[in-house]
């Protein structure tokens, strides 16, 4: 496998940072996280919503004065033709991740420290269950004030780590943040839809959240299937009381949840809206519909 390392594609155990790059002992970076699907006829890989994933790494970038290596169109081909150079044919997950590679002490962020890298790994699940446990994590979602959540800074990640861990510590699949004044706002990697009286809700992109692709791209397909969708701030005790709940995220796709904080919800399976909404995903991102085959970009001539 190779790995994209600063303007080359070089052998993945060749694309080493050292110890005292700033992004190690900072976490000066930001990353995006991208999912190419294997199609039906077991060839063509088709990655899903590119283009809108390398505008929000352009804007992280900005957003911490970091730098990309090339225009959108060149961003995109780095990472098509990674995919091409490692022979994926089977469903796989791009990390593109761009830090500060200064060696220098102290935090500071200066584009010219920029360096640009990618890699590719196979994946399918993201969350390896049908129907998760989750809970309301003491760890208050990290302000858009004090490190942008909008945008995926790596140093972000560790209010993330530190609410996975208690989750596990504590017997659950995955923990969801609220925000500082006690709104819903995601999971740890995730957004969070609930359903009521068969009406979606979900967040919005104010409550210390990222600006989600896959969320965007869920309630467009609501939308498509004629589900009602409501945007609105979510209250902690509407989880316990939501007839259905799901995650969704690159990772994630659509996980279903089964219970919030030990609170059951509906009859413990996978909710009605929640599983059509899952089933038609599932077509959408392999291409088999075709009023959504624009958000798939095919990896192979
Ligand atoms: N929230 C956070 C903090 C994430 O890291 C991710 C994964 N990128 C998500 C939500 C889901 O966002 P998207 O659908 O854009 O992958």
């Amino acid at each position: 496998m190779v790995t994209y390392f600063n303007g080359d594609y070089v052998a993945d155990d060749d694309a080493k940072i050292s110890v005292r790059s700033r992004a190690i002992n900072y976490g000066l970076g930001c990353f995006g996280g991208i999912r190419g699907y294997l199609a039906d006829d077991g060839q063509q890989v088709l990655v899903f919503r590119l283009a809108d994933h390398v505008t929000r790494l352009q804007r992280s970038a900005a957003v911490i004065f970091l730098r990309l290596p090339g225009t959108h169109a060149e961003i995109s081909e780095i990472l098509l033709e990674l995919v091409r150079r490692n022979e994926v044919h089977h469903d796989v997950y791009l990390r593109p991740l761009v830090f500060s590679n200064s060696e220098r002490l102290a935090p500071v962020l200066r584009e010219e420290d920029s360096f640009f890298v990618a890699y590719s790994m196979p994946l399918r699940r993201y969350i390896d269950k049908e129907c998760i446990d989750v809970c309301v994590s003491s760890w208050r979602r990290v302000s858009d004030n004090a490190i942008p959540a909008r945008v995926k800074p790596t140093g972000l990640y560790l209010n993330s780590a530190l609410a996975r861990r208690e989750a596990f510590d504590n017997g659950y699949d995955e923990a969801i943040f609220l925000t500082e004044t006690g709104k819903v706002s995601e999971g740890s990697a995730e957004h969070i839809f609930i359903a009521r009286r068969g009406v979606l809700y979900s967040p919005p992109s104010t409550e210390d959240n990222l600006d989600g692709i896959t969320r965007r791209s869920i309630i467009d397909l609501a939308a498509d299937l004629g589900i009602p969708f409501t945007e609105r701030s979510i209250g902690r005790s509407e989880l316990y009381t939501s007839d259905e709940m799901f995650l969704c995220g690159t990772g994630a796709e659509i996980t279903p949840v089964r219970s919030v904080d030990r609170r059951v919800l509906g009859d413990g399976g996978i909710g009605p809206l929640t599983k059509r909404l899952q089933t038609y995903f599932a077509d959408v991102v392999r291409g088999r519909v075709e009023r959504r085959r624009d958000w798939l970009t095919p990896v192979w001539a």
